[in-house]
């Protein structure tokens, strides 16, 4: 197949190339170029198929750095809006391998990069989303911890997620949860470093951030809200090569969810995304009465968001690598476009925040050789937008299809399309 004069937008943070001339063979590109450079150059076999792309944008599939699944229907939500890998934090690592496996063949899934287990203190955050079954995800001495994650390799682990979050920012006047111990935390990343294993930490709280870039973790799963990140952090953070993934959308959900939520319904391309039963909930007192009851400390997080925003700006000018992930519960696949706008409210033009959703985060799952990017030789995992997504970010949303490894995974004018 080749695509013909679509305005291509690689991923890498270059500038667009007007009418480009992209081929895809055996699921990968593998030639870039300009129609005008190919005018004039040898015909194409007859069997590839010509697929004219003038007046649209072609970006790389996108790469959301944080997601959970739910369901099934979670991950096809991700495909229909163009999300074609996703590094997935997940509490099973025998479980979230093989499903990783099945992934790579489907149509209905983004590719899974599981983070997994997810490590955190017994009684901590998370530790109610249940064991995994052949390991202690709840490790209380450096001995198990360190012997949790020698398990999670012998199972297959690439990476491994660390809570460390006693959950006030979000939860006051609610019990401060236990927190992982120093020792067991430093354990865990020492063990899984020696690994070569990847660590995704939590700690949105600046303290325990700094503490988990010291130590040696790979990625940051969530920006720090509390404080202003100052520069000696903001430098390690670049001198280590540590991801920051700031998952805005979450913090500008938890500090005020009917906001959040009628900007996304605000726009139609969302609303008409969904199912007539979430529409009702999500216009549903007892939704935001959950949220409330589950994080009453929106008052802070409203407080500190600016800061979150701003901490994205420091570690950008401190030449630190930004990654996007979403975390979002209320809109998979969606959500990773609101927090391409909420990158954009940050500083990022619109195509540096479309390179952190895509070649910086599958760096960020250390997979960039192969994704995150339109370049000959990689996977050809990409989305045709109908409008400029550099005129205005929120037209990243203005999906007409999108394809994992050359195929067609979901078509606005495909009947029966998924909304
Ligand atoms: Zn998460």
């Amino acid at each position: 197949m080749v695509i013909t004069g679509s305005t291509l937008i690689d991923g890498t943070g270059a500038p667009p190339v007007p009418d480009s001339w992209i081929l895809v063979q055996d699921g990968k590109f593998t030639e870039v170029s300009t129609a005008q450079r190919r005018r004039g150059m040898m015909t194409l076999a007859r069997n590839v198929k010509v697929m004219d792309g003038s007046g649209k944008w072609i970006v790389p599939g996108f790469v959301d750095a944080h997601v959970h699944l739910d369901s099934r229907d979670d991950a096809k939500r991700m495909i229909r809006w163009g999300v074609t890998a996703a590094r997935w934090m997940a509490e099973d690592v025998e479980k979230s391998r093989k499903r990783a496996l099945s992934s790579r063949s489907s149509l209905e899934s983004p590719d899974l990069f599981p983070a997994s287990p997810i490590f955190t203190a017994p009684g901590g955050w998370w530790s109610s989303q249940g064991p995994d079954r052949r390991l202690n995800r709840f490790p209380a001495t450096p001995e198990e911890a360190r012997e949790s994650v020698r398990a999670a390799k012998r199972l297959g682990s690439a990476e491994i997620k660390i809570m460390d979050d006693d959950m006030g920012w979000c939860r006051d006047p609610m019990a401060r949860l236990p927190q992982i111990r120093p020792e067991v935390f430093a354990a865990l990343i020492a063990e899984a470093r020696d690994l070569e294993l990847r660590v995704a930490v939590h700690a949105p709280q600046l303290k325990d951030a700094r503490e988990a870039a010291r130590l040696g973790s790979t990625a940051l799963a969530h920006g720090i809200l509390d404080e202003p990140i100052d520069a000696e952090t903001a430098a390690l953070l670049q001198a280590r090569r540590i991801f920051y993934v700031p998952t805005l959308d979450i913090y500008d959900f938890l500090a005020d969810p009917r906001a959040f939520i009628a900007r996304a319904l605000g726009d139609s391309r969302i609303r008409e995304s969904l199912s007539k039963q979430t529409l009702a909930l999500y216009r549903s007192d007892a939704y935001f009465e959950t949220y409330r009851k589950r994080y009453p400390n929106s008052q802070f997080v409203a407080d500190h968001l600016k800061t979150a925003y701003e901490n994205v700006a420091k570690v950008r000018a401190a030449g630190g690598e930004v990654a996007l992930g979403t975390d979002m519960w209320a809109f998979p696949g969606a959500g990773l476009h609101l927090e391409l706008e909420d990158f954009v409210g940050a500083g990022l033009a619109p195509i540096e925040a479309i390179r952190a959703a895509t070649l910086a985060s599958a760096k960020s799952l250390g997979v960039d050789a192969e994704r995150g990017s339109i370049e000959s030789g990689k996977r050809a995992d990409f989305v045709l937008l109908e409008n400029d997504p550099l005129r205005d970010i929120r037209n990243t949303r203005s999906i007409e299809s999108v394809y994992k490894a050359g195929r067609l995974a979901w078509s606005r004018y495909r009947r029966g399309a998924p909304q």
